[in-house]
């Protein structure tokens, strides 16, 4: 106990009790608990200093403590620990940045900088898409992953003590946890702080549902108890006879918000949830196998009900998480849901990414502000995911939101925009509109009139001036950034001087061709060939690029030759690429490949409507489109990618009618089971071109090439697909390159 005269004496948990029972070193740095201690020491002098208390009317650095303590419950080091105690003083006290780096080296200042940088935002997002965004801009600013993790921990002991602050700024953060904060512990697979935030949250929107389900869960607990218990010992009995090992086992009331969620979804009135509770079993081995003997058992004992058995040990949730969930049919009739999964699977779902810190750092090797401590658990991370074919999804979002080149700002109406790095006002300006683009005539960046070229960066905020008769320059070429704001400007120069460009292209190619030459030329149907090989639709189209340096002279030579060699296949339709892919000629479909050969990639099929990305092909076979989460895309190098996007202006000129797609659908195997899949494919117009079994003791394993207009017929028939019986999962897949 630390007290102090005037004060309430402070409660100190055991382990940092134990820091500050270390004695601190007189010189070199502070290292551990040392380090711990001192950062209290600092912490609560200057709150002290402040007087500040917190809204309960505790000494303010009850919360620091409790924020730490959260932190050392998912096994934080040293360097996150100090930042947990230290995090609200350069908000609240006279401590500068600079203080605390001299006291507690860069990598506690850089945590609690970026803690504080966090703070400053009003997350009041109007839209899920806007959430979605702020969730992104803050994976963004972080850029250290620890400093959202000490976030959550500072808002999870703010949400446990809401009750003190007014209604108004209660609902507020209530509201602001439930679509920011509770999604990214989710996404940090940190289920611990998850449930709790959603509850909470939970708790102080829905007052009167929360109430009412809280009052049926207590309500109904003996009853239940009872049963729980029966099962949990039939369960213990039939594993023993088995020989599995078992660390744990036990039955838990279900978080209040996912009833709350399961009641909306389902339609269902209180008293008609009957699964309140689930039993959770943890083996004491690290052999996923086990896991399914388990689940033999455990169908063994009760019955299944069909369709609700899930295999995320197979099919890990894009956040990691592992387990298998069943339904079976309790001894009281009521369904009982049944987890089944290993120590480690344990740590992960309760931990996330921090589980790692768990099994590593206990021992507290990290030096402070090493890369170690850092990013160790990245690498961790990114090899759990190698073997992980499903886990794609999470890297584009934890990966792609810590190192990927995005900036985002702010509209002055408070909406997020995110932007390639290196963006300038005009590429936002085009990202609002085109028609603010085409007028931009200066910009402000937080107030402030800037350059056009002046680069953006995260949280400022960002406003376009117009005029009715400014227009784009060719010089803004040179430093926008986005490749939708390059064509654009492309673009309108294109139309508004259309004209002048073809006379100009004409002028290129009668200085190359002589006057006569050119004549000839364009007479014979050559031309126009090498026109349509360049991806344009006329002869003046291909002329007005060449007149506005879109496509150079020599490219159009070049063709020219090739057209003219007996030989050539070059006038002929365009053969495809390779097996797998096609071969377009039309009018760009995509933007940012203008005046170059492409063909969609076999191994991943791109949709239009989904990200993509261009590679530039090892010998000459021009650019491949390839989906951005292609996984063929890791080991191409940067130099070779190519930024390209759907051209959404363009519906459906030239098109292809249809794209090929594979698909894997996962089911247990049973009579009809394909006939089904194929029945609902084709209820949603979708004709399939190949199909491929792979059985696999009581799964089956269905590879299906289908044809598809877009990712909307994709998406809807994959719903249908997972609706049937005993399917398991239905996703795209990439073939290797
Ligand atoms: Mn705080």
């Amino acid at each position: 106990m630390v007290s102090s005269p005037a004060l309430q004496p402070i409660e100190i948990p055991t382990w940092l009790g134990e820091c500050l029972a270390t004695p601190l070193p007189t010189t070199g740095p502070l290292e551990e608990k040392a380090l711990i201690r001192a950062a209290f020491e600092f912490a609560h002098q200057h709150h002290r200093e402040k007087e500040q208390k917190r809204a309960s009317g505790e000494e303010y650095i009850v919360h620091p403590i409790a924020v730490a303590t959260l932190l050392h419950s998912l096994g934080a080091g040293p360097e996150m620990l100090a930042a947990g105690l230290l995090h609200d003083i350069v908000e609240d006290t006279q401590a500068s940045l600079e203080d605390l780096e001299q006291q507690f080296g860069p990598g506690v200042r850089s945590l609690v900088e970026g803690v504080t940088k966090l703070s400053k935002f009003n997350f009041s997002s109007k839209t899920e898409r806007q959430a979605e965004n702020f969730r992104r801009m803050f994976l963004a600013m972080a850029q250290d992953i620890r400093v959202i993790v000490v976030k959550l921990a500072d808002r999870l002991h703010n949400m446990r003590t809401l009750e003190h602050l007014g209604e108004d700024k209660r609902r507020r953060i209530a509201r602001e946890t439930r679509e920011i904060f509770a999604p990214l512990a989710n996404r940090l697979g940190i289920g611990q702080f998850k449930w709790e935030l959603e509850d909470l949250a939970f708790k102080y929107l829905e007052p009167e549902q929360y109430r009412q389900i809280q009052e049926l869960v207590v309500e109904k607990r003996s009853d239940r108890q009872l049963y729980l218990d029966q099962a949990v010992l039939t369960f213990r009995q039939r594993l023993g006879e088995a020989g599995v090992a078992i660390a744990d086992i036990s039955g838990r009331p279900k978080h209040l918000y996912s009833i709350y969620q399961k009641m909306q979804r389902q339609h269902k009135e209180f008293g008609d949830i009957y699964d309140l509770s689930a039993i959770r079993i943890i083996l004491d081995t690290d052999r996923e196998r086990d896991c399914y003997t388990v689940l033999a058992v455990v169908h063994d004992s009760f019955k299944p009900i069909p369709g609700r058995f899930k295999d995320y040990i197979a099919l890990p949730k894009p956040n990691c998480y592992q387990s298998l969930h069943t339904v079976v049919i309790g001894e009281s009739g009521y369904p009982l849901e049944v987890q089944i999964r290993t120590l480690e699977m344990h740590q992960v779902a309760e931990y996330g990414i921090a589980a790692h810190w768990k099994y590593k750092e206990s021992g507290g090797s990290n030096k402070p502000g090493g890369d170690d401590e850092k990013f160790t658990w990245l690498r961790q991370l990114l090899e759990w995911q190698s073997d992980l074919k499903d886990a794609q999804e999470y890297l584009d979002t934890v990966k792609g939101g810590l190192f990927d080149e995005d900036v985002y700002v702010f509209t002055p109406k408070g909406d997020v925009v995110s932007l390639t790095r290196g963006s300038t006002g005009v590429d936002f300006a085009y990202r609002i509109h085109t028609e603010v683009g085409n007028h931009c005539a200066g910009v402000r960046i937080n107030g402030r009139m800037v350059p056009l070229n002046t680069q953006l960066k995260n949280g400022d905020i960002v406003q376009v001036i117009t005029q009715k008769n400014s227009h784009p320059s060719l010089d803004w070429l040179d430093f926008v950034s986005t490749e939708a704001a390059r064509s654009r400007i492309r673009q309108w120069y294109k139309k508004s001087c259309r004209e002048e460009n073809i006379n100009r292209g004409r002028e290129i190619l009668e200085g190359e061709l002589g006057k006569n030459g050119f004549e000839t030329l364009r007479k014979s149907p050559r031309l126009l060939a090498v026109a349509e090989r360049c991806n344009y639709q006329s002869v003046d189209d291909l002329l007005a690029a060449l007149g506005y340096g879109e496509v150079t002279l020599g490219l159009v030579v070049n063709r020219l030759r090739d057209a003219a060699r007996p030989e050539s296949s070059a006038l002929e339709m365009p053969r495809p690429m390779r097996e797998t892919g096609e071969v377009w000629r039309p009018k760009s479909p995509i933007l940012g490949v203008e005046g170059l050969v492409y063909h969609l990639a076999g191994c991943c099929n791109p949709l239009p409507g989904e990200e993509i990305i261009g590679v530039v092909t090892l010998g000459n076979r021009g650019i491949s489109i390839h989906r951005q989460s292609c996984e063929n895309l890791h080991s191409i190098p940067g130099d070779r990618l190519l930024p390209v996007t759907w051209n959404d202006h363009d519906t459906n000129r030239g098109r292809p009618l249809t794209y090929p797609v594979n698909v894997q659908v996962s089911a247990i195997d049973r009579v009809g089971i394909l006939k089904d899949v194929l029945a609902r494919l084709a209820d949603s117009s979708i004709n399939v071109r190949n199909v491929n079994l792979t059985f696999n003791e009581e799964l089956v394993s269905i590879d299906l090439c289908i044809e598809v207009k877009d990712r909307d017929q994709v998406e809807r028939a994959f719903a249908q697909v997972r609706k049937l019986q005993d399917v398991l999962s239905v996703r795209r897949v990439c073939r290797e390159a």
